[in-house]
């Protein structure tokens, strides 16, 4: 596995790859890498001839009072993890590197970045697709990877790769859970024990949600409603339980069609997202 630290050298050593025939798959991580990663690394693995993880703690995509100083950078961990995975080659560039002094150049996809997370984060979903732009710019690969955990990141990266004719094909992998059902993230790892214990309740949440959603004389409001009541964690704060048409992300006026369940809450000092599709 080659450890690549520049724009420079991962372009090049991509391009030697490519002139030789050979496909290339990128999954774009920041690190802090579990099983979910994990099951992308191993399909991108199958699915291409030369295999590129990138760990880049992303500033770009941290809110000022967000958790960019504190989150986990077990960069030999990652490291080891990669190379298990029989990575070819190790993206991890400096910030300096993806960001000079004086970067002033930045993507913005407002129609699916606005709702949801996009109001409760400013600017992170212009910080993604910055990011990943610039990292698929180097890479050029022929698939990228992304969970569908982070559902509206995989369609706002869609919706960019898409607009700006970007010669990737972009693949949707399914949210891997704990077994009690909670979402894997690098962020659970901020969890108390009693916050752990109720953490799986979000996707209760959700999933009650679907159930009322298939009910007879359910409405949006009622899935939203029953999603609240199923929630119950004591001292969460619920930034949004929402449901949405699964490709626009706009509110849906009946239920009907491919729509999607959306949640966001904060536990302590941890903020949690899941998401479930639903098909009425
Ligand atoms: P992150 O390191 O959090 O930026 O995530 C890197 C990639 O892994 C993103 O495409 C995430 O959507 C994906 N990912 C993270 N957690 C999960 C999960 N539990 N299931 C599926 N994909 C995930």
């Amino acid at each position: 596995m080659k450890l690549v630290r520049s724009p420079r050298a991962m372009a090049s050593l991509a391009a030697r790859w490519r002139a030789r025939g050979l496909s290339v798959g990128f999954v774009p991580t920041m690190g802090a890498l579990h099983a979910a990663h994990r099951s992308l690394l191993r399909r991108a693995r199958r699915e291409n001839d030369r295999l590129v993880v990138s760990v880049f703690v992303n500033p770009a995509q941290f809110g000022p009072k967000e958790d960019f100083a504190r989150y986990p950078r077990p960069f030999r961990r990652d490291a080891a993890a990669c190379r298990a995975e029989r990575t070819d080659a190790l993206y991890h560039p400096a910030p300096g590197a993806i960001y000079p002094p004086g970067y002033g150049s930045f993507v913005e996809v407002p129609g699916l970045g606005a709702p949801l997370c996009g109001r409760f984060r400013p600017g992170h979903f212009r910080g993604v697709a910055t990011v990943v732009l610039k990292l698929l710019e180097s890479v050029r690969p022929d698939r990228l990877y992304l969970g569908e955990k982070d559902y509206q990141q995989l369609l706002v990266l869609r919706r960019m790769a898409r607009d700006l004719g970007l010669p990737v094909r972009v693949v949707g992998c399914p949210t891997i859970r704990a077994s009690d059902g909670l979402a894997l993230s690098s962020r659970n790892a901020y969890l108390s024990p009693e916050e752990r214990a109720r953490a799986p309740r979000l996707y209760g949440a959700l999933r009650a949600g679907a159930a009322e959603a298939k009910r007879r004389g359910a409405t949006p409001a009622s899935v939203r409603r029953r999603m609240r009541r199923a929630l119950g964690i004591p001292g969460a704060r619920v930034d949004y339980l929402e449901i949405v048409d699964a490709e626009s992300l706009a509110r849906p006026a009946r239920l009907k069609g491919k729509l999607r369940l959306l949640g966001a809450v904060r536990i302590g000092n941890t903020r949690l997202i899941d998401n479930l599709g639903l098909l009425v």
